[in-house]
Order: structure tokens, then C-alpha cells, then sequence
């Protein structure tokens, strides 16, 4: 479960990591009352569980309690990328003199962890990464020995930054370790113009697997923040909105995680995850169907399902019974392969659907769907 920055914000402070003085408001009226107090400018902040607010017009700087007012009006109920914003913080505004990124990510691949830092913060970090990967250190960390006040100089010299940021390091690793993290992300980190460092953003991403122990947040994502997270989880869908155009609907999760990668590749951007598991239900076909094409993003869905103890031939008749119930209007792509593709195809391909065409292969089909979402 992802923490708004407000409470990541809020972790931070507990464990000494500076952060600028901040209050939340739900109402513009609330907004100003909180910038009247504050005295001066404040930086209005949507809360929402996205990155990329300040490219979306979610930050903004108001000179005083009125244009707080006005910016928490314009940015309350805004979307990005998907999600309403509901709640704004009011920020006392901190003069950056530089902008650091430091996170520390679970890494599966080595059961342990990375540090990951660079002095080119305050920027996407995969467009640094991508464009200058010599920019950005990528330190694994034993996560039985953590990170010492030894390891957190390293991971501040490998990247270049300043001394000051060691101690950071220190804590917001506690911060990871005490809270049950398996993400902390700080972009930026700032140096301020009077040479402190403070935490000017903050994503923190809880593990589910520790929900029991960490009480404290609630019971974790029961308050959804797309419409179409909310609409798909009453329908006990395992569906993340995501922002592309190619939506996407597979069986098991390791499968729709590489199909988002596949699509892609092949220079097109998931509209979501799904995955409807085993089974061969026409209901959750159904369902899945029309969360996905009720996504204003969608130009094209891949339905991507290898089958295993669930034969294609049933998947198939699932996806035509599916497609009796809701109106199809956008092209679906379908790869069935696996037990029974070929019966499963031919019942498709009796079902004769003028939206509907196959590919046989997993890349053939990402890339047909990807074609059809751009020129869609
Ligand atoms: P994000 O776009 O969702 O990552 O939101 P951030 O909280 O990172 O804010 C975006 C950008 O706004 C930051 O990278 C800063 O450059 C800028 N910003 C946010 N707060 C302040 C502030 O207090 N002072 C100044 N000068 N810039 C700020
Ligand atoms: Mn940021």
C-alpha cells in the first residue's frame, strides 16, 4: 500500500528527517485558514497517490491566504493521471539550492535492497537514469547489516552528494526497516540556500504482507483514489489503472506483468494491469471488459491468456459470452496459446466479431494492439 506524501511526510519527521512545516486541507476555505497561520507563501500540493504532480499542475506556489484559496480551489478535484484529488497540503516554501534523489527499493532479484541516489533530483528519475545512467548509483544494501553510518557516507559519495546527506540516509533506512517498507523515495532532497537538507517530497510504499503489524494507516486501500479502482475492486477484480491506451487483460499475474512490458516494447503504454487469474468465467471477462473500456484512455485491448488447467477453449467461450453482455467499442486483440489454443481460436473465430482479431503470439499481438491504440 502507497502512503499519500502527507504521511510520508509525517514518517519522516517521527524519525529526525527534516521536512517542511505542512497541514493538509480538504476545502479551499480550510486552505486559507492553514496559509493565515502559516503567514506568507505556501506551496499548494494535491494528495494523490501518483508521481508527476508538478508536470500536472498539482504544485504550485500561492503568494499568500487568498491565492491559497484560489490554487487549493483550482487543484481540488482535479484528475491526474487518473486520480481525484481530494485533499491538498499547504507547504511553508523552502529555497532550494539543490535537488538530490534518494530511494531505497526492494530488490526481488537479490532478496535485498538497493540504495538508488543522484545529485540530478527534482526530475524523473528513470528519464535521468535513462539519459545519464552515470548520474544515478545504485548501491545494494545487506538488508541484515542495514545501512551504518559507514554505508550511508558510500551511498553519498557514489552519488556525489554532500556529507550532510549521510545522516538522511541513516534515517530514512529506519524509516524503511521500522515501518515495513519496501519502498522510500525522497525526489528532491534538498540542500537548502541556508545549507540544511530537507525531505521536499515523499513516497512511501508499505508491505501488504505487514498490514497486521502496521494498523496505524487503516485498513490500507479501502479508499481508492481512481473511480475505476473502486468500480473494479467491488467487482473483486485485481485491476490497477495505470495510464496508457492499450488495456489489458490476462491470466495470472506474472503473465500481465510482462504483457505491460511487451506492450511497452512495442512503444505503446498499459492502460492498466488485470489479471483474471484462473478460471474461465464469461462474468469476470465480462466485468473486466467493462471496467477497461469505461477508461476514456483506452484505444485498444489485449486480451493475453496462456492456458493451463484452464483450457482456451473455455477462456474462448468466456471472451464470446462476454462479448454478448457488453458492448464492445474499441478493437480487442485476443492471444490464446497453451492447452487447447487451437479450439479455443476456432471458437473465436466462428464467433466472427467484426472488433475482434487474433494473433497467435504474445509479441504479434502486443505489437497489433499497440498499432491499433496509436492509430485509434
Ligand atoms: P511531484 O511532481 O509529484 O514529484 O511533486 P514534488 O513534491 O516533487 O514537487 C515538484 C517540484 O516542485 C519539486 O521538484 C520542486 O522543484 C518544486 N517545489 C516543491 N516544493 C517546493 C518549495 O518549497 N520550494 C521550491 N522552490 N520549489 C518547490
Ligand atoms: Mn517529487
Amino acid at each position: 500500500m502507497d502512503l499519500y506524501e502527507h504521511q510520508a511526510r509525517e514518517l519522516f519527521d517521527e524519525y529526525g528527517v527534516s521536512v517542511p512545516e505542512a497541514e493538509v486541507a480538504g476545502t479551499s476555505k480550510e486552505a486559507r485558514l492553514i496559509a493565515e497561520r502559516f503567514g506568507g507563501p505556501v506551496v499548494v500540493k494535491a494528495q494523490v497517490k501518483t508521481g508527476g504532480r508538478g508536470k500536472a499542475g498539482g504544485v504550485k506556489l500561492a503568494a499568500g491566504p487568498e491565492a491559497a484559496e484560489l490554487t487549493a480551489r483550482q487543484i481540488l478535484g482535479m484528475d491526474i493521471k487518473g486520480h481525484t484529488v481530494r485533499q491538498v497540503m499547504l507547504a511553508r516554501p523552502v529555497d532550494i539550492a539543490e535537488e538530490y534523489y534518494v530511494s531505497y527499493v526492494l530488490d526481488r532479484a537479490t532478496g535485498g535492497f538497493l540504495a538508488i541516489a543522484s545529485a540530478a533530483g527534482g526530475m524523473d528519475i528513470e528519464e535521468v537514469a535513462a539519459e545519464r545512467p552515470e548520474a544515478v548509483a545504485r548501491v545494494p544494501v545487506d538488508p541484515d547489516r542495514g545501512v551504518t553510518a559507514a554505508e550511508a557516507s558510500r551511498i553519498a559519495a557514489a552519488a556525489g552528494l554532500p556529507a550532510e546527506v549521510g545522516p538522511v540516509l541513516e534515517r530514512l533506512w529506519a524509516v524503511l526497516v521500522k515501518e515495513d517498507a519496501v519502498l522510500v523515495e525522497v525526489n528532491p532532497l534538498v540542500r537548502t540556500t541556508d545549507g540544511s537538507v530537507v525531505a521536499l517530497d515523499g513516497k512511501v510504499t508499505l508491505d501488504d504482507n505487514a498490514r497486521f503489524r502496521q494498523s496505524r494507516w487503516g485498513e490500507g486501500d479501502t479508499v481508492r483514489d481512481s473511480e475505476l479502482e473502486r468500480t473494479a475492486a467491488a467487482k473483486g477484480l485485481n485491476y490497477v489503472k495505470l495510464d496508457g491506451r492499450v488495456g489489458v487483460i490476462g491470466n495470472g499475474a506474472g503473465l500481465v506483468m510482462s504483457t505491460l512490458d511487451v506492450v511497452a516494447g512495442c512503444g505503446a503504454r498499459p492502460a492498466n494491469f488485470l489479471d483474471i487469474g484462473g478460471g474461465a468465467s464469461a462474468q469476470v471477462m465480462a466485468d473486466g471488459l467493462s471496467v477497461i473500456l469505461s477508461d476514456p484512455g483506452v484505444e485498444s485491448v489485449f486480451v493475453n491468456v496462456f492456458g493451463g488447467i484452464t483450457a482456451c477453449d473455455a477462456v474462448a467461450e468466456g471472451i464470446v459470452q462476454a462479448l454478448g453482455a457488453v458492448r464492445l467499442t474499441k478493437p480487442l486483440v485476443v492471444r490464446l496459446d497453451g492447452n487447447s489454443a487451437t479450439r479455443g481460436r476456432e471458437i473465436l473465430e466462428a464467433a466472427g466479431h467484426p472488433l475482434v482479431e487474433q494473433v497467435p503470439t504474445m509479441d504479434g499481438a502486443a505489437r497489433r494492439a499497440a498499432e491499433l491504440a496509436l492509430t485509434g
